[in-house]
């Protein structure tokens, strides 16, 4: 018998050289291999009648195999298929066809899916590349081929996608997944704790696997290929409820850390009122609720703030260090750039200095005496708010009374940094080090409550409190599975006084034009952005670089304005120069790259114009027009484009032309990109699923999080002590496989 865990190699009919190719699709044992779902379905039990064919369906039609050839035209060899049902006739033709010549003999039975199309000439039906599997020869009668057939026509066929190039076909994958579903052990544990599976009416792990599988004839197929069957759903909420379960254990074993319970009475809300250069929005007001909060729990804060470029994030941190500080503890700042951190520097002495604080810059360019010091300062509690790059994350930097971290577009970093960062302070760390969840959480409740309360302040093991801050505008329910450890707070509001930013597309023959509009603003005393997507001049592609268009704009174009130029491989004294320089309007037209996508700020600057816009991702042109749009005039983004663009790069360019709103652009760019590119590689944390799809299912993962919420909540569980352990024990093993491994390692 087969248990989930069993090595593939075990199942009838896999040697180690199938073993070896399946371990390439990521099945290595039983349990991979009977979650390993087909693609798609075809409907065999109904196929389609040849005669009852209509243009542009797609259609699974099983006949017999007529006769077929081979035959050249002047641009290419094309093979072509004649399949009879009775005296129905339909032709299939596959270009560049010489591979299948040997392939089909008269009188075989074909299964074929593909889009019905009419021909243009003839006006007869036909089917242009189909998807072909040969079912069985007429004439044979071998018992072996009956029973196999059973599994290939008179039912809804699963097709699963082939591997080790095509060696290991579908018709392969059907016959051993049904042997290890045959064989699976008759008592295979079920995951879901009993009580879930009631209030849901989800199926069994055996009948959910039977069904995904070789769905029963009444299925529909539609709900099938869409995966929303009872198995598949099954399937699905199992995948998610065992990340959601891990994610809620985690914010429990958060709330049992020993934090810092800062206090928030009248003298340190003066203290806040007295640096606000503006009137804070309702948002802001909101959000610095929140955080405040927060820090006056005993516990750890760990929060993540969401806020669109522009809406004012920045303020909102320098408000929350100001309570740590004005509690006698230390805050830290950390940004992935360095123009980002000398950026946030200069505007934290322009807001804070007058009131007192002392504030340091630590970046990697600094030179190392300097650094030397700098550190000194911060070991010694000196320094009050320190603000840096990745340069903080060096070991050699100590804080004398860490209270606060602040991480400002924390998805340039990825997880681990962030979780480096909030070890500093502490010897203890536990939170974190402990990748996998403690089995015994849930009995330890009653003491969890007690433990947290303990006084926290003046402990030197307190964890410093979190403070995450992203312009990337993640959809909810992603954000909450993404950072869902972490509280969330979001600031759905811009300041007052912005103008929408006016958004065109211009094709680049008409640059003379763009120009001229920038040489209007800029002759109005704004500043203007000219971004490239690349440094330097690929000659491959034709990219103009931003070097090479420095060049033509400051010398030609407008040689009587002061233009800039500023690219990551400026030397970073050098670059600063620059930024400071536009900053102060020395210079009038800046032309960069994507140095500046993140945090730059710059009120003045109101005309962007982005060369290759094609090129760049939806998210990555979001946060460029970020830049602009910052003070009271009316800003404008033209995005031009040289060459062709592709189907894609459209909708990325319409997207921009129609809307400002990040949650929107968001939600299209996840759609375009999928999740994984969507958060990119650095998200190392970032669960994979093998069934789920975090955007075909967001609903379920809500249902899963609430699930999983309610196993937890309470002590009067509705679920036993033994089903907690087996969950969590199916949990450590997926948890591992997915988001664990990163707090782990
Ligand atoms: P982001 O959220 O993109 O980091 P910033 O914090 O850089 O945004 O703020 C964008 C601009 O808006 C800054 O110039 C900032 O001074 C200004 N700002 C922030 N909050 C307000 C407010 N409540 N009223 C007026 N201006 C504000
Ligand atoms: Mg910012």
């Amino acid at each position: 018998m087969l248990e989930l865990s069993t090595p593939v190699k075990y199942v009838k009919g896999i040697g180690p050289k199938l073993a070896e190719i399946l371990a390439t699709k990521g099945i290595s044992t039983v349990g991979d291999l009977v979650y390993y779902l087909p693609f798609r379905y075809e409907d065999r039990l109904n196929p389609r009648g040849i005669a009852e064919l209509r243009a542009g369906e797609m259609a699974t039609v099983i006949g017999e195999v007529r006769n077929s050839g081979l035959f050249r035209t002047r641009r290419m060899p094309i093979f072509q298929l004649t399949v009879g049902q009775g005296r129905a006739r339909l032709r299939c033709l596959w270009f560049h066809g010489t591979y299948l010549q040997e392939k089909f003999k008269p009188g075989q039975l074909i299964a074929l899916y593909g889009k019905v199309e009419q021909d243009q000439r003839s006006g007869e039906l036909q089917i242009i590349q189909p998807q072909f599997e040969i079912v069985g020869d007429s004439s044979a009668d071998g018992a072996e081929d009956k029973t196999a057939a059973s599994l290939e026509v008179g039912r809804i066929v699963p097709i699963y996608e082939s591997a080790g190039q095509g060696r290991v076909t579908p018709r392969w994958f059907r016959r051993i997944i049904r042997t290890a579903l045959e064989n699976l052990t008759p008592d295979l544990s079920e995951p879901i704790p009993a009580m879930v599976r009631s209030r849901l009416a989800l199926p069994s792990l055996r009948e959910a696997l039977w069904k995904v599988h070789w769905p029963e004839a009444g299925e529909s197929l539609q709900d099938l290929q869409s995966a929303r069957t009872p198995g598949h759903i099954r399937l699905i909420f199992e995948e998610f409820f065992f990340v959601e379960l891990g994610l809620e254990l985690k914010r429990h074993q958060q709330k049992s850390q020993t934090g810092i319970s800062f206090g928030l009475d009248n003298r340190v809300r003066d203290a806040i009122k007295k640096i606000l250069p503006f009137h804070p929005t309702a948002a802001q007001k909101r959000v610095l609720k929140e955080i405040a909060g927060d820090m006056q729990k005993p516990y750890p804060m760990r929060r993540l703030l969401q806020g669109d470029v522009g809406s004012g994030k920045t303020i909102v941190g320098f408000e929350a260090a100001i309570i740590a500080i004005e509690n006698g503890y230390q805050a830290t700042l950390m940004a992935p750039t360095e123009i980002l951190a000398q950026q946030h520097y200069f505007s934290a002495r322009r807001i804070l200095e007058n009131a007192g604080y002392r504030i340091v810059l630590l970046t990697g360019s600094l030179e190392s005496d300097r650094k030397r010091e700098i550190r000194r300062h911060i070991a010694q509690g000196n320094a009050q708010l320190v603000i840096g790059t990745h340069a903080l994350l060096e070991e050699k930097v100590e804080f004398a009374k860490l209270g606060l971290v602040i991480v400002d577009e924390q998805h340039r970093f990825g997880v681990l940094q962030r979780l480096k960062l909030m070890k500093k302070s502490s010897d203890s760390g536990a939170v974190l080090a402990e990748g996998t969840p403690d089995p015994e959480v849930k009995s330890t409740e009653g003491s969890t409550d007690k433990r947290s309360r303990q006084p926290a302040a003046e402990s030197n093991l307190a964890e410093p409190d979190v403070l995450v801050m992203t312009a990337t505008p993640i959809p909810r329910t992603l954000a909450l599975t993404l950072y869902g450890d972490l509280d969330l707070s979001v600031l759905d509001e811009l300041p007052p006084g912005r103008t929408p930013i006016v958004t065109r597309r211009v094709a680049d023959e008409r640059s003379s034009e763009v120009w001229d509009f920038v040489r209007k603003h800029v002759s109005a005393g704004h500043q203007a952005y000219v971004v490239y997507p690349v440094i330097a001049e690929n000659e491959e592609t034709e990219v103009k670089a931003a070097v090479k268009m420095y060049r033509e704009l400051s010398s030609r174009v407008f040689a009587d304005l002061k233009v800039g130029l500023l690219h990551g491989r400026l030397d970073s004294e050098l670059k600063d120069q620059v930024m400071n320089r536009f900053q102060k309007g020395e210079l009038q037209i800046l032309v960069a790259t994507t140095v500046i996508e993140v945090g730059v700020d710059v009120p003045n600057a109101t005309v962007m114009v982005i060369e290759h816009a094609e090129r760049f991702g939806l998210a990555q042109l979001h946060q460029l027009r970020g830049r602009i749009g910052r003070g009271a005039a009316k800003s404008y983004c033209v995005l031009m484009t040289g060459g062709k663009v592709t189907e894609d790069g459209e909708r990325r360019l319409d997207a921009m032309v129609r809307t400002n709103d990040g949650f929107q652009i968001a939600e299209l760019d996840l759609e375009l990109r999928g999740p994984g590119e969507f958060f990119g590689t650095r998200q190392a944390g970032m669960p994979s699923f093998r069934i789920a799809n975090l955007i075909r299912d967001r609903q379920l993962l809500e249902v899963a999080k609430r699930e999983a919420a309610a196993v937890l909540a309470g002590p009067n569980s509705e679920i036993t002590q033994v089903e907690i352990s087996r969950a969590l024990v199916a949990m450590r093993m997926r948890w591992q496989h997915t988001y664990g491994l990163v707090e782990v390692g």
